[in-house]
């Protein structure tokens, strides 16, 4: 079902108070976590309710679902994020028209974005997926290989990369972001590193407390997701 109007808003209101209060429970300055509403599977009209509300940074799943959303925006002062797994064959369109991808795993897709995308944007802003879970995960770069993913991203003139990104196992998360956290630390003075994406609704407090900057958030403002339309 539909949220109301009320409803986004407050949801909101209180995300911004769940982060404000565990970063200062962590000693941090609460402006330093940025919150990332993850609007997939939910409609436009949310999205402008959000947007009324406040809120500029939006992250999504599927490719196609998001430059919908886009076009029916266009012109709102919106930041795009891509959080979903990125297939080569929609590097163009992600290229074209998100300022995040969230999910870097490859070389090969990291020089794909580069080449695609346009000239006269901004460099896209990308974030290397770490997998800190080993088994019980198949998204993500094992720790070991991230710092060389990092250098050939380094090398990529329309690519910037702004740091790690992470979806640990439920339940044992607070170590696994710790381990996020100390990975950053190690390539954030070589790389010029900013960004650590960690948390969602249900352990957002946990991620904030062990470093991360940026919280993807998606049931605690939109509420349950209805049903996915398309695969990408
Ligand atoms: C859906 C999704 C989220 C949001 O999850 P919630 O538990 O609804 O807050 C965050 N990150 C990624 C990568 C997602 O796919």
């Amino acid at each position: 079902m539909g949220q109301s109007m009320r409803a986004i808003h407050d949801n909101l209101q209180a995300v911004r108070g769940r982060i404000a209060h565990a970063a200062t429970a962590a000693g941090r300055d609460p402006l330093n976590v940025t919150l990332l509403a993850v609007s997939k599977t939910h409609s436009t009209a949310l999205v402008e309710q959000a947007l009324a509300a406040g809120q500029r940074a939006f992250g999504e799943n599927y490719v196609q679902e998001a430059v919908e959303k886009m076009d029916a925006l266009a012109g709102a002062s919106i930041e795009w994020h891509l959080v979903g797994p990125l297939q080569s064959n929609k590097t163009r369109l992600v290229a074209a028209r998100f300022d995040w991808v969230h999910t870097i795993e490859s070389g090969k897709i990291a020089r794909r974005l580069s080449e695609q995308r346009p000239a006269g944007m901004a460099p896209l802003y990308v974030l290397i997926q770490v997998n800190v879970s080993g088994e019980a995960s198949k998204s993500g770069v094992a720790p070991e290989h991230v710092a060389g993913l990092a250098n050939a991203i380094a090398a990529l003139p329309n690519l910037k990369l702004r740091g790690l990104m992470a979806i640990p196992e439920p339940g044992a998360a607070r170590a696994r972001f710790r381990d996020v956290k100390i990975l950053f630390e190690k390539l954030k003075v070589e790389f010029n590193l900013d960004t650590v994406s960690m948390g969602m609704s249900d352990d957002l407090e946990d991620a904030i407390a062990e470093g991360s900057t940026m919280v993807r958030v998606g049931t605690a403002i939109f509420g349950a997701r209805n049903k996915i339309r398309s695969a990408a």
